[in-house]
Order: structure tokens, then C-alpha cells, then sequence
């Protein structure tokens, strides 16, 4: 019974009174507005904070600040702050409901030790951090420090990761950590480090709205950085929007150029607009002359890739190849922007690095409104890339480089032969690790690879793998084969962490405090407005307890908080491209509405001294001491290579590992469903109302005339089979995919294990976008199977 009425009986009168009033929902006194001081506007009167703190978010890249509403001492509400040069007052759905996770029910609350029976049992952390210290010294004593490996994640802060780097390896002995930035930003890191000399995305926001020409090549920047597209709506010069996507995006719909290019044939349509540029003379000679080496080799090499090649390549018209060359040259102002449609290919690195020539060959670079800028993904894989200490040294350093590690041991004030000379093995190489038995304790932070990691099925019935590997073809396996797996997470209840020996209960975003580091290259300071529950600790404090009970604390009494870990990375940071030496504290971040760096301390000293010669400032203007708030590298025309000019690197393209066949005739295309869910929906899972803004079941979307050809209903549930695994998915008939062509959102559990396990070879970065697949009809398959 669902009658809202007391009234009883079925006639006129009783439907009156529910016309007239309502029975249930909020009382009016509920709705009123009050108020909200600190300039928030009109708040819910339950809602009226007492206090705000300022903290960045803890999703994406793209760094907003939020002002947290603190009310009784617990945080109850967020807004966008509307001064912060990141965001301006605006954030996704993923930020609105940024508290929402830190109250789920699953959170776990005491570290949970697996028993004799098979289930977890709650522990203290003395037994728990007893039973991790005594069964990865116990590997490592018998099978050498190779035995056990950390996979961490570009979620956690950077004083984080920082430390668990140097735990692990300065501490504990460790070689072989990595982070699931390897799945997201492996590539850019790289074609940077090898085009610039150091990786450095050379870009500032701004520059989204001073472009007149805006490339984005395998970006759906509308859902995937909201907020980025709206500073692209903010460019007041009516921009071209040139967008190279196979599929229509919500971010091609937007753009004066779609091109729908071919699957993976974006390194040849790059080199095919090079050539055209060069042909035309559409090049700045001045520009390649003083900055650049390595120029005529390129010209020479993309000659080959004439209009009409490239056209029977990449499918697209020769009018649209010479079009979108055409524009780039006519632009005063060229930004390139890519992301994860490049990233995660089988020749990531050179994409990337083709995308960087064709803006080191025009000039547009170093100037507002330029540059090949590479968008990261998670809130901090910028962070990891600097000081994670897994493939790179502290501070983009190099493990083989002697005086790298000399530098490295006088900051932190260690013996240099703690420090190991060579780098860890990648992501993938861990997994094989495990897989042949060499790694066999693993402990995983905050990250989901149960879920998230590439080609996780095991092979179809009947189809021979196309990949020769000697590990178990499903990840699941691989797992098995630990002795002892550590899950470090908010929740046991992750894929991953449901298979874990050892749990150790871990704080979220917004308990506690350290910095992020943006796409831009920003450091945001994140604060603690929220006590983590139970007996869960920061992962910082998780760290420094594994120190302890490891019995090397001693070499990190300087680590003892956030704010003392921030000095030491400033230490790390001297001299590098990254030095922050000029970034006082976390009071001065928060004062600049964060920091780019560079910002060295003689750049503060001259902030300083002008300040002190210079007329009384006006009142309430910023501080002497802040730099300005939008800041791009390379305005000189110098780049950190030994010889100061910018390298173009280049390679001749690869056919796709797996092109479709007869068995399997459809590429898979896969990428990020909406704004309102953020990689394996661990956290916005838990948000009613961000999960009311996507599909809860996986979905994939079909080409009318593939649908047609097939006789697929929409909403019909179809089984998709790949080389590696099956999935059951509801079809959604789509043109924004082409014949051929099916896609499916990377969120669902079910998308990895159809994905193929190729890497890229100079990042080892995994090629989640493309891989062979089939669709079968259940009804079809059961009258088979009858
Ligand atoms: S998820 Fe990204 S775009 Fe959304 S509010 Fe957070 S930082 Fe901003």
C-alpha cells in the first residue's frame, strides 16, 4: 500500500487532499535558505556551515579547489570556490559529490587478516603490521629483494607517494614499485623526457582560451575534463576545434573539424600533415633553427607520407588531411591537447611525439595559446611522475645515474648505496613477475588492478591467443599464484582487495592533508576536513608504521608529517626543471591559489626584493611573495635537453596488433563513459545521485547498420567475446561509433576482460583502445547450445 494519505477510501476526496498537500518530503522550515557566510551565498539552514577550508579535489587532473562547509566540526557540504584560478567557481559532478564516499557503508575500519577458514577477520595494527613486516622480510630473505613489489596510484598525495618510495626502497630493500600513472600518463611522461629533456607538459589553462586553432587528438574533453572544456567555452576569439576521434564525442559535436579517422591510424594522419606542412612551406624556420635539432631528418622521413597514402590510411578525404593543415598554419595561435585516446596505443609515445614536432615545426610553443599538451588523468599523476621513486628517481631523476643517486642521498641525508642503480620494472612486468613466479608478495595502494588492469580474461574456447606469453592468461590466475597479498584501500570490498591475505584500512580524500600536483603543473594543497573512520589511518601514517615495524623508522624521522615531507621534496625539487624551492609552505600555496612550478627560490627572492622597492601596495592586493597565477614553460625558446633544444623524434607506424577478422570483425574502442564516474567507480559507485547519471549495466554501442546486419534490438542483452574473455552487455544502437566499430565505457568490470594485453614499447603503457571482438545473440547462442 502507497497511499502518501491518511484519509482512507478511493474517491474524489481522497485524491483532493493529495492534490492539496504533500505527506511526505522535507517541511518547509527544512527549505528555507539562510545566509551561508563566507561567500557562499544562501545555504539549507541545516546546512549553515560554522567554518569552510579550502581543498583540492581528489578525482581528476584537473585540480579544482572546493571549499569544504564545516559544520559541528564535520564536513557537510561543498562548493566550488570561485576565486581559484583552476576552476573559477565551477566542478563536475564527481566533485559536487566529492564527501559522498567517505561516508559509504563498506568503508573498512580495522585492518582484516584472512583466517584459516578463508574469511577476514579484524585485527590490531600491531598484529596486522606484524604479519606484513614478518611475511614480506621472510620472501625477501629467501628470494632476494626482486620477491616483493608495490603497485600504487595517482590518487594518493605526493608527500604519499614520496615516502612509500623511499620506505620501500631506501627502507625496506624493495626494487620493483610502480603505479596505475603507468596505465594513464606512462606515454606522455616519456616523449616529454625524450622530446624536452624532461617531462614537462608546457602549459597553462589560460591557454585553452587564448588559442585560435584547438587540436584535440583522442580527448573527449567535455566529459572527461568538464571543466577544462568550460575555459574552451570561455575563448572569446570564435576558436577552430579541430577534433580527431574515431568516434563522435560529445567534444566532436563541438568542433568546426571532426575527423573520424581510422583506429589507431592517427600516427600516420600526423605524419601525413607534417608532410603537407612542410610541402607548402608552412613551417617557422626561425623557430626550428634556434630551438630544435633533428629537423631535416624528419622532413626527409614524412615524405612518404603523401596526402593520398595517408587518405587511403586513415580513411579521411584528402581535402580534410589538406584542410586540417591549412588551419593549423593560418592559426597566430595553435594549441595541441591530447589524452588517453593517444596514451594507451601500441605506439603511444611516437603519436605523442609526432603531436609535439608538429607543434615544434609551426613555433607554436612558449607563446599564450600554444603547445603539444599532453591532459592528464588522475588528480595526481603529475605528482607521480616527479617524486613517485618507482621508474624515475625522486625529483625526475635517473636510478642509473651515479650523481643522480649522490644528489638524491645528500637531501635526504642517507648513504647513496641505499639508493638502487637501476629503475623498477613497469606495471607489466610486475604482473609477468608474479606470473612466473619470480614476485610473489604484492602490496597494492589504493589502486583496483582486479579490476582496471588490461586483458584480465581468460581465453575463449577454441581461439588460439594471438600473444605469445608464458603467464596464465587471466589476471585473476596471475593473482593466485601470490603468496601474500596486501590491499591498502578505503574499501575491502574492490575486486582486488576481496582477494587479499591483508587488508590495511586506509583515510580517503578529505582526511588528510598533502599536495596534489595538476595537468598544469600546479601544486594544490588538499586538507583534512574529515576523520577517517574506526581504526583507518592515512596511507601516510600506513607508510611510516611499515617504517617502524620494518625497523628502518630511524632513516625517517624527518618524514613525521605532510608539511615536513613538502620541505623535503622542496630539497629534492633544487635545480631540477620541477624546483619548488621558492613555494614557502602550504599557507603560501593556499595564499597563491596554488603553484606552478617551476618557482625557485631566487624567483621568490625577486618577488620579494621588487616588493620592497616598489610603491605601498593597494589594500588587499596579493602578497609580494606569490608569483602570477597562469605561468607556460619554454617562453625563451630553450629546453632542457644537454644542448637546450627540443628533439624531433619519430619512428615509421605499426600495424595494429590485432586487427579484426573473420572470427572477430569488430574493433573495440573503449574510454570514459560520463562525467559523473571516475575509472573503476570505486568511490563515485557509492553516490546515488552520481549513479543515477549512467547506465549501471555495461552497455555497448553499435552502428545501426552492424546492429541491423546482426538483428540487435536496443537494450538487447548480447554476449561480446574477444581473444581473452566475454562480457554480457546491453546494445545501444549509435551512430557515434562507425560500421565496424563498437564501444564500451572502460567503468564496467566487464570491459578488461576483452581488452588485449599490448604495450607500447618505450612507455610500457597499455593499449586499452583497440582489440578485436565479436557479438553473438543469446537467443542464438542458447538454440545452438539446445
Ligand atoms: S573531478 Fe576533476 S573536473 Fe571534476 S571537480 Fe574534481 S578536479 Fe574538477
Amino acid at each position: 500500500m502507497n497511499d502518501p494519505s491518511p484519509v482512507s477510501g478511493s474517491g474524489w476526496e481522497t485524491r483532493a487532499d493529495s492534490w492539496l498537500r504533500e505527506w511526505t518530503g522535507p517541511l518547509t522550515t527544512e527549505l528555507l535558505l539562510e545566509p551561508g557566510r563566507f561567500g557562499l551565498g544562501k545555504v539549507p539552514v541545516r546546512l549553515k556551515p560554522d567554518a569552510v577550508a579550502r581543498s583540492v579535489c581528489g578525482y581528476c587532473s584537473t585540480g579544482c579547489s572546493l571549499e569544504v562547509h564545516i559544520k559541528d566540526g564535520m564536513a557537510v557540504n561543498l562548493t566550488p570556490s570561485v576565486d581559484y584560478p583552476v576552476n573559477l567557481g565551477m566542478a563536475c559532478p564527481k566533485g559536487w559529490e566529492a564527501l559522498t564516499p567517505l561516508s559509504a557503508p563498506d568503508r573498512v575500519t580495522a585492518p582484516l587478516i584472512r583466517g584459516e577458514s578463508g574469511e577476514f577477520r579484524e585485527a590490531s595494527w600491531d598484529e596486522a603490521m606484524r604479519l606484513f613486516t614478518e611475511r614480506f622480510k621472510t620472501t625477501m630473505s629467501r628470494f632476494g629483494p626482486e620477491s616483493v613489489a608495490y603497485l600504487s596510484t595517482g590518487q594518493i598525495l605526493t608527500e604519499e607517494m614520496a615516502l612509500l618510495g623511499a620506505v620501500f626502497k631506501f627502507g625496506m630493500g624493495g626494487l620493483h614499485g610502480d603505479s596505475n600513472t603507468r596505465q594513464c600518463m606512462a606515454t606522455s611522461h616519456v616523449a616529454y623526457k625524450q622530446s624536452f629533456g624532461f617531462d614537462a607538459p608546457p602549459y597553462t589553462y589560460a591557454d585553452f582560451e587564448n588559442s585560435d586553432v584547438l587540436v584535440f587528438i583522442g580527448s573527449n574533453l567535455c566529459i572527461a575534463h568538464p571543466i577544462m572544456w568550460q575555459r574552451v567555452l570561455r575563448n572569446a576569439r570564435k576558436p577552430e576545434i579541430i577534433v580527431i576521434d574515431p568516434r563522435g564525442t560529445e567534444t566532436s559535436m563541438n568542433a568546426t573539424q571532426h575527423l573520424a579517422l581510422r583506429p589507431k591510424s592517427d600516427l600516420t594522419l600526423l605524419y601525413g600533415v607534417a608532410n603537407v606542412l612542410v610541402q607548402n612551406g608552412w613551417i617557422d624556420h626561425a623557430f626550428i633553427e634556434k630551438s630544435t635539432s633533428g629537423f631535416a631528418a624528419f622532413a626527409e622521413f614524412v615524405r612518404q607520407f603523401t596526402p593520398d597514402k595517408v587518405a587511403a590510411e586513415t580513411g579521411l578525404t584528402v581535402g580534410q588531411i589538406f584542410r586540417f593543415a591549412e588551419t593549423i598554419h593560418r592559426g597566430t595561435a595553435v594549441s595541441f591537447w591530447w589524452t588517453m585516446g593517444v596514451n594507451q596505443g601500441h605506439e603511444s609515445t611516437r603519436t605523442a611525439q609526432a603531436i609535439i614536432n608538429l607543434a615544434l615545426m609551426t613555433g607554436n610553443i612558449g607563446r599564450p595559446g600554444t603547445g603539444p599538451n599532453s591532459i592528464t588523468g588522475q588528480c595526481n599523476a603529475m605528482g607521480s611522475r616527479l617524486f613517485a621513486n618507482a621508474t624515475s628517481l625522486l625529483g625526475g631523476r635517473d636510478f642509473r645515474s651515479a650523481a643522480d643517486r649522490e644528489s638524491v642521498a645528500d637531501a635526504l641525508q642517507i648513504p647513496a648505496g641505499r639508493i638502487p642503480s637501476t629503475p623498477s620494472l613497469a606495471y607489466d612486468q610486475i604482473i609477468d613477475g608474479i606470473a612466473d613466479g619470480n614476485i610473489k608478495g604484492l602490496w597494492v595502494i589504493a589502486t583496483n588492478p582486479a579490476h582496471s588492469w588490461i586483458g584480465r580474461g581468460d581465453p575463449v574456447v577454441g581461439a588460439k591467443p594471438s600473444y605469445s606469453s608464458k603467464r596464465p592468461a587471466s589476471l585473476d590466475a596471475i593473482l593466485d599464484r601470490l603468496d601474500f597479498l596486501v590491499v591498502q584501500d578505503m574499501y575491502a570490498t574492490t575486486e582486488t582487495a576481496r582477494r587479499a591475505d591483508l587488508v590495511l584500512p586506509a583515510a580517503g580524500w578529505g582526511e588528510k592533508e598533502g599536495t596534489f600536483i595538476n595537468s598544469e603543473r600546479r601544486f594544490g594543497h588538499a586538507k583534512k576536513v574529515s576523520r577517517a573512520p574506526g581504526l583507518a589511518l592515512s596511507d601516510f601514517n600506513i607508510f611510516r608504521l611499515a617504517a617502524e615495524y620494518w625497523g628502518c623508522g630511524e632513516l625517517f624521522r624527518e618524514w613525521n608529517s605532510p608539511q615536513a615531507v613538502f620541505q623535503i621534496l622542496k630539497r629534492l625539487s633544487a635545480g631540477q626543471p620541477c624546483d619548488i624551492t621558492g613555494i614557502e609552505d602550504y599557507t603560501h600555496l593556499e595564499a597563491a591559489g596554488g603553484i606552478q612550478w617551476p618557482f625557485t627560490r631566487a624567483q621568490h627572492d625577486e618577488l620579494r626584493q621588487a616588493a620592497a622597492t616598489a610603491l605601498p601596495t593597494v589594500p588587499g592586493s596579493a602578497p609580494a611573495n606569490l608569483p602570477e597565477r597562469e605561468r607556460r614553460l619554454f617562453v625563451d625558446g630553450r629546453f632542457f635537453t644537454l644542448d637546450g633544444r627540443a628533439q624531433f623524434i619519430f619512428d615509421a607506424p605499426r600495424p595494429v596488433p590485432e586487427p579484426p577478422d573473420k572470427l572477430f570483425p569488430l574493433v573495440l574502442l573503449t574510454g570514459r563513459g560520463t562525467s559523473a564516474q571516475w575509472h573503476t567507480n570505486t568511490r563515485t559507485g557509492k553516490s546515488a545521485v552520481l549513479r543515477a547519471l549512467y547506465p549501471t549495466r555495461p552497455y555497448i554501442e553499435v552502428h545501426p547498420e552492424d546492429a541491423a546486419l546482426l538483428q540487435l534490438t536496443e537494450n538487447e542483452v548480447v554476449r561480446v567475446s574477444s581473444r581473452r574473455g566475454t562480457a554480457h552487455c546491453a546494445v545501444c544502437v549509435t551512430a557515434t561509433v562507425r560500421p565496424g566499430q563498437v564501444f564500451i565505457p572502460m567503468h564496467y568490470e566487464v570491459t578488461n576482460q576483452l581488452t588485449r594485453p599490448e604495450f607500447d614499447p618505450h612507455s610500457r603503457q597499455p593499449s586499452y583502445k583497440h582489440c578485436a571482438v565479436r557479438i553473438d545473440r543469446l537467443a542464438l547462442l542458447k538454440n545452438h547450445a539446445g
